[in-house]
């Protein structure tokens, strides 16, 4: 039998006419069955992933899981009311938060409505909260520090602007208190501030806020807040939102800082969402996509290119682990996408070295390029000294006769252990921080008894703000240390030093 072409032609192109028909938009679904905040829709064929439904009485969904004849919708808000043969509509856009000035000073949820009573958020600038991280070309080496105000972080574990650096730790070991510092000490800094409580009480995130507000921080900062009480979609979609606000200000050129507190919680409520979309489990209970899941979120931070503007989004994910296992899955998965972690210990804290930084593990992969280079011209060697102290402490408490040299150095790590610690909301400026670690590194303090160093240290940083401001402002402008400042300052210690023993 032959085929005459004009005959393929021809049912072609009744195909072709019958494929467009076939695809009529359909805007509107049903609502096949409604359960731990999912719901399954019928008839929504061409929804897109992660679009916007909207449900009778003005609850939102998102479309996550889009099967063959029905898709699965994570749904936003209280889903009580939600029944079996409901409409829903597609609104055709994938999820959206406000964004831009207007959103400085607040506390949101996840979709970018108010928490803090003071109104609605005036502002139609909206953005998804997915987007495409900066490519390659876009970015540029991270070379300006992010100053967290901590000593033992600025010296040893320096933070550049558009790093990832991770706060990971046990539970109750300063992890959000180390980034509430860090908020607070970019007050002046020329840099926005994003917090993120994802899956927290309701008082602790209420703690934070009265902290910031307290100390001038709300200024400059968004809060955006999943409580533990909210269904886990809020929680899944809230780094993503704090991120987009963050995006936004990044892409006008400026710097931006996202805490994102914590990542096990988000991960947990994905792990959640994702059993009741009945998406197989795996290692650890958590679906397959669970490494993408943070990946794609911290990809977002960057230092963008100066074609770009030379804005930046410094990111840092603060992970909960369980008796100090850094090899659970959460864990190894973000310390592998971050460029760095600083890892808290519980020990460290009931022993009284707070912030509980476990030096030895702790790293920052490229902020040292950022360091202001006085810092690092101090705490060149810090780390490394101190982490061999550390060991070398644990060693001598069997041993009773040391030889000199390791008695100079076990002072000396002792002291330096003092300087290194710092109260809460107590962040220090550069050159006071340079100034107090460069009377350590250089022994200054080592004829000193360990339980005076502290006191030493507020006086002595006293005396150079009342007395010496020349010294500290050097500091500031020069951002270096010539011979000559250095001689100043050694000559400054030795005299207060005087004063302070006299003093008794
Ligand atoms: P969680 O796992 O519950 O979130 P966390 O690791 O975030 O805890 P924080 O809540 O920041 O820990 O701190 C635990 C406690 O330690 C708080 O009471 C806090 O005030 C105190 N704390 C944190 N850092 C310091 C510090 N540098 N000096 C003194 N106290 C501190
Ligand atoms: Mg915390």
């Amino acid at each position: 039998m032959a085929i005459r072409p004009d005959e393929i032609t021809s049912i072609l192109k009744q195909q072709i006419e019958r494929f467009e028909r076939e695809v009529d938009v359909q805007n509107v679904g049903t609502v096949i069955s409604v359960g731990d905040g999912v719901a399954r829709i019928w008839g929504l064929d061409d929804a897109v992933a992660s679009e916007l439904l909207e449900f009778p009485g003005g609850v939102f969904g998102m479309a996550l899981n889009l099967e063959e004849d029905n898709i699965g919708v994570v749904l936003l808000g209280p889903y009580a009311q939600i029944r079996e043969g409901d409409t829903v509509r597609r609104t055709g856009r994938v999820v959206e938060v406000p964004v831009g000035e207007a959103l400085l000073g607040r506390v949101v949820n996840p979709l970018g409505q108010p928490l803090d009573g003071k109104g609605e958020v005036r502002t139609d600038r909206l953005r998804p909260i997915e987007s495409r991280a900066p490519g390659v070309v876009e970015r540029q080496n991270v070379k300006q520090p992010l100053q967290t105000g901590l000593k033992a972080i600025d010296s040893m574990i320096p933070i550049g602007r558009g790093q990832r650096e991770l706060i990971i730790g046990d539970r109750q070991t300063g992890k959000t208190a180390l980034a509430v510092d860090t908020i607070i000490n970019q007050k002046g800094q020329d840099v926005i501030c994003i917090y993120v409580a994802i899956g927290q009480k309701a008082s602790t995130v209420a703690g934070v806020v009265q902290a910031l507000e307290k100390r001038g921080a709300m200024e400059y900062t968004i809060v955006v807040s999943a409580t533990a009480s909210e269904p886990s979609p809020l929680l899944y979609i809230a780094p993503y939102a704090g991120c987009a606000m963050g995006e936004a200000f990044m892409d006008e050129g400026k710097d931006v800082l996202v805490v994102y507190d914590d990542l096990s919680k988000h991960a947990a409520a994905y792990r959640e969402l994702s059993l009741v979309l009945r998406r197989p489990p795996g290692r650890e209970a958590f679906p397959g996509d669970v490494f993408y899941l943070h990946s794609r979120l911290l990809e977002r931070a960057a230092k963008l290119s100066d074609e770009r503007g030379a804005g930046s989004l410094t990111a840092l994910p603060i992970v909960e682990t369980q008796a100090n296992d850094i090899s659970a899955y959460i864990p190894t998965n973000v310390i592998s996408i971050t460029d760095g972690q600083i890892y808290l210990e519980s020990d460290l804290f009931y022993a009284g070295i707070r912030p509980a930084i476990n030096v030895g593990r702790s790293v920052s992969r490229v902020g040292g390029d950022a360091q202001v280079k006085a810092m690092r011209q101090v705490a060149g060697r810090l780390r490394l000294d101190l982490s061999q102290y550390r060991e070398l402490a644990a060693f001598a408490q069997f041993g009773s006769d040391l030889d000199r040299a390791t008695q100079a150095r076990l002072a000396r790590g002792e002291r330096m252990t003092e300087i290194l610690k710092q109260g809460q909301y107590e962040p220090m400026p550069v050159e006071e921080q340079v100034a107090i670690i460069f009377v350590g590194v250089n022994g200054l303090v080592d004829d000193l008894e360990v339980a005076r160093v502290r006191a030493f240290e507020r006086a002595f940083l006293e005396h150079l703000r009342a007395e010496r401001p020349e010294i500290l402002e050097r500091i500031r402008t020069e951002k270096q240390l010539s011979d000559e400042l250095q001689e100043q300052m050694r000559d400054a210690v030795l005299q207060f030093k005087e004063r302070f023993r006299s003093q008794g």
